[in-house]
Order: structure tokens, then sequence, then C-alpha cells
């Protein structure tokens, strides 16, 4: 898709606010835990090279990304730090495992099998970075016990072609007041812990909010995705032990405001008709952007003032009631601050009945992300 760069809409992304949050938790581990920024998904929207440069000058180590070509990216951008795929790979892409320096979870033992019969086949220019994964109770990916942890640490240990250099879990319900489950994860990840004759470089649970409300557990290394955005992974259920600040605002412009008589119809469908003579103005940004259908009826910022938006809609353009005659070209604020007034990533998920994570990664490629410091 390409940028739509000659419209007024934009995410701007305020990097020295990311700065400031990777400092402040960063400033509530001790020295020998490492911070690893998670920018995966273009950095939760974000953009990912962007974000995890200012990241790493608030004191990331290393980075977490989901696939190969999300490490990609970082590596031509000229990333050199760690950088730790989160989902399985396969085996036929062990080379560029090596050739990027990834380090990658390893997940079961049929992986490690299938992985040495294609090593007997290539030789590499370095180890492989392995991160054992254990699925203490997510259900995604991971070794399911004790036993089989042990069996594929000694494996590795084993064979040369690979270095050991981590083991980790990842908790389902670490945002959550009711801790029970949580610590049932904890317990288990304990266990097969202590049946391990040794430990690799990095252990590590936490997500965002195992950092911020178990601090206890965080091993020496953490996975720091959501809240470096600014956001609070537990949405309205926690508070957050620092402060977070948003890093995104997304803005656009009016681009043509008109008065329109009593009983006009609004957009597809006419869902809309104006019940008295109304100042209607159109702001270009509609669900190609990923600002979403169901965003009818809520409001966005316009000189400090909530404007409705009225009617469906449309792929590239929405309407919004006016209080009153605004020139064309005036800002419209759809996420953030305006006039003191804000409206927030957590208030557009609320309207669309979901969480802000799947907010931020919705806004499409066709936003420009400028940036600020
Ligand atoms: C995405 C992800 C994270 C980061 O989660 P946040 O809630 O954004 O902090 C950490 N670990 C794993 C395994 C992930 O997939």
């Amino acid at each position: 898709m390409v940028v739509a760069r000659h419209r007024p809409t934009k995410a701007i992304i305020d990097t020295a606010a990311i700065t400031e949050n990777i400092k402040n938790e960063r400033s509530r581990l001790g020295q020998d835990t490492a911070l690893f920024a998670v920018v995966k998904a273009n950095g939760y929207g974000h953009g990912a090279v962007e974000t995890a440069q200012a990241a790493a000058k608030g004191g990331a180590a290393g980075f977490c990304v989901a696939t190969i070509d999300e490490g990609i990216e970082l590596r031509e951008a000229g990333i050199h730090a760690p950088i730790l795929l989160l989902g399985v790979v396969g085996v036929q892409d062990i080379p560029l495992l090596a050739s990027y320096d990834f380090s990658f979870p390893v997940a079961s033992q049929a992986w490690l099998q299938e992985a040495e019969n294609y090593l007997a086949e290539v030789s590499l220019e370095r180890p492989l970075k392995a991160h054992i994964k254990v699925d203490t109770g997510m259900g995604r990916i991971g070794f399911l016990d004790a036993k089989a942890v042990a069996e594929a640490a000694k494996w590795l240990d084993q064979h040369t072609a690979f270095e050991w250099e981590g083991i980790f879990t990842h908790f389902s319900t670490a945002d959550q007041a009711d801790t029970a489950y949580w610590q049932q994860q904890h317990l288990f990840f304990q266990e097969v812990l202590s049946t391990l004759p040794h430990l690799p470089r990095y252990v590590h649970t936490s997500n965002s909010a195992t950092a911020l409300w178990h601090e206890q557990a965080v091993g020496n290394m953490i996975r720091y995705g959501v809240a470096m955005y600014g956001l609070n992974p537990s949405g309205h259920d926690l508070e957050a032990p620092i402060s977070l600040k948003p890093a995104l605002s997304l803005v656009s412009a009016l681009i043509q405001v008109k008065l329109l008589e009593k009983g006009s119809g609004i957009s597809y469908g006419e869902t809309y008709i104006t019940p008295q003579q109304e100042w209607i103005g159109t702001v270009p940004i509609g669900y190609a952007d990923g600002w979403l259908r169901k965003m009818q009826g809520f409001s966005v910022l316009v000189e400090g003032e909530y404007c409705e938006i009225v009617g469906r809609v449309c792929m590239d353009q929405l309407m919004i009631r006016l209080p009153r005659e605004m020139s064309v070209g005036t800002k419209v604020t759809l996420i953030g601050e305006n006039h003191g007034k804000c409206i927030t990533m957590q208030d557009v998920a609320d309207q669309l009945d979901t969480i802000h994570y799947e907010v931020t990664c919705t806004l499409s490629a066709r936003i420009p992300r400028e940036y600020k410091s």
C-alpha cells in the first residue's frame, strides 16, 4: 500500500516519550537484568526502526520481533543489538538465523530433530542462539513438561551448531487482578528451571504486564512491549506503578465544511439525517486507514470540542458535526490532545470493543508516521 503523504492525515510519534517510558522501567530493574524492547508488527504500528532507536536511547539492550522479516528490517537499518524472534521458524530458514545473528525459540523436540537432519547438509557461519520456550499454561508454543525441557537442554548442550542462550515462558493473565493462574504458571516454570543442571545466559518471563505487576519474577531479561508505547497493558483494570506516556497521536484536518439544511442525509445508507440545520465537516480518513466503520457515533476533537462522527465511515473519508462554522484546514485530532482535551487509544479501543493493542496495529500503512522528539 502506498503511503498517502499528500494529505493532512498522519500519525505523529513522540520518540522522546518512548525513550522516557523505557528509562522509567529500566530504572526499576537490576543492573544485570536486560530490557529487550518488543517492536514486532512495525513497532505496534509506531514504526519498528524509529521506535527501536528511541528504545535504545532509553537503555534497551536488545529487541524482540515476531518474524524473520521483521528482524531483517532492523538489521538492514543498521541495528546490531541482539534480536530475539518470538515466533517459531521453519528449519529451512536456519541459514538466515545464523547470517543475521537472530536468537529464536525452540519449542519442540520434533523441531530439533528436523534441524539436525537439515544441518547435516549445510554449514553455518556462527552457532545458532536457541531459547527454549516452555508452555506453562499459555497453550501457544513451547515444551509442556520438565522432562522434555531437560532433554532439549541436553540436546542443545551436545550440538555445537547451537548455543543454548535462553529459556523462557509467557504468562496469559499477568494483566489481571486475580493472580491465581499467574502463580500456577510461575510455580511450574520455577519447577522446570530447578530440574536443569545449569541455566543459560537469559532466563525470561516478562511481557509488560509481568514486568509492571510481578517484578519478583522477571528473571534477568524482560520483553517489554506495549508499555514502551505508553499504553497500560491491563486497559482499565490495574494501575501502572510508573507513569506511561502515550507516544502516538492521530491527526487530520477539515477538507470541506458546509451548512446543511434540516433533513439532509449524510454518507452511505443515509443512516444520519440532520435533525436541524447543521455545519458538517469532512475529514480525509476512513476504514482503509484502519479508522473502522464502528467508529460511527464516536467523537473527534476540533478546536477543543468533541465533534460526533455522523453517518457511515467511508473507505477514505468521514463526516463530523461541527458546533459552528469552521475553516477548511482546521486541525482534527482523532487520538491525542487538542486544546487541553484528550482522546486516548483506550477510548478508541472501548468504542471498538477491543484492546488498544489491536487499535495501534490496525492503523494502516497508508497513514504516514511522522517522528518528533
Ligand atoms: C508480544 C509479546 C510480548 C510483549 O507483550 P506486551 O504485552 O506488549 O508487553 C512479550 N513476549 C511475547 C512472547 C510476545 O509475543
